[in-house]
């Protein structure tokens, strides 16, 4: 389990009891730090030795137009991936069929494929920082029900049950935009995930 996703000893109410006034003093700070960024999920399907991969995907991007739920992009040079920002993955490998180089591969079971792992980032997450949010749980419950919440209502994941679809990251309330100064981010990103190749 990573970091990010491990559960905490205290309560809210404990941390409140203990760090009392330092609290607001916390969230302010925690607006300053950027939400920490992972390299880019490939789409479904990509399942070949990453060189490999790079080698057959010519960018054209077919996987991308082609896909109902808008949940790939292109990177700048016209590499496909999912974030979740746009969209999320449901596996039904539409893009899959689409590609024409044979860059991405029918996977043997599509609907057991483990596309990335959601992290929250808990100096962003507003049931962490405040109260009140709870829409990644509510959307992962219809999914693959692997967010939790505990008697706060603060969000963790299973990284057993979570296969990465992006939903979580699509429906998270905290605005993703770039600043002059930094990069805030949603509250819940995607971090790519080693494959058995
Ligand atoms: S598997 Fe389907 S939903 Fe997922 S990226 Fe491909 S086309 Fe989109
Ligand atoms: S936590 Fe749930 S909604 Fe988020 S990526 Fe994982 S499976 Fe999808
Ligand atoms: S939707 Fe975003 S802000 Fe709301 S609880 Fe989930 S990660 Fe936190």
């Amino acid at each position: 389990m990573s970091d990010h996703n491990k559960p905490l000893q205290l309560s809210r109410r404990d941390f409140l009891r203990v760090f009392g006034g330092l609290a607001a003093g916390g969230v302010a700070a925690s607006i300053l730090i950027p939400q920490p960024r992972f390299p880019r999920v490939l789409p479904p399907g990509a399942i070949l030795p990453a060189e490999s991969f790079r080698a057959a995907c010519n960018g054209c991007g077919k996987c991308v137009a082609v896909c109902p739920h808008n949940a790939l992009r292109q990177n700048m040079f016209a590499a496909p991936y999912l974030d979740g920002l746009s969209g999320w993955c449901d596996l039904c490998m539409i893009c899959v069929h689409a590609c024409p180089t044979g860059a991405l591969v029918l996977p043997a079971e599509p609907l057991k494929t483990k596309l990335a792992l959601a992290v929250i980032d808990r100096n962003q997450c507003i049931a962490w920082v405040a109260t009140g949010c709870r829409f990644c749980y509510e959307k992962c419950v219809t999914l693959q029900n692997a967010i939790t919440i505990d008697e706060d209502y603060r969000p963790y994941v299973d990284e057993q049950l979570c296969n990465g679809c992006g939903a979580c990251v699509n429906v998270c309330p905290r605005p993703d935009k770039v600043t002059r100064d930094l990069r805030t981010g949603k509250a819940v990103a995607l971090k790519a995930i080693p494959h058995d190749r």
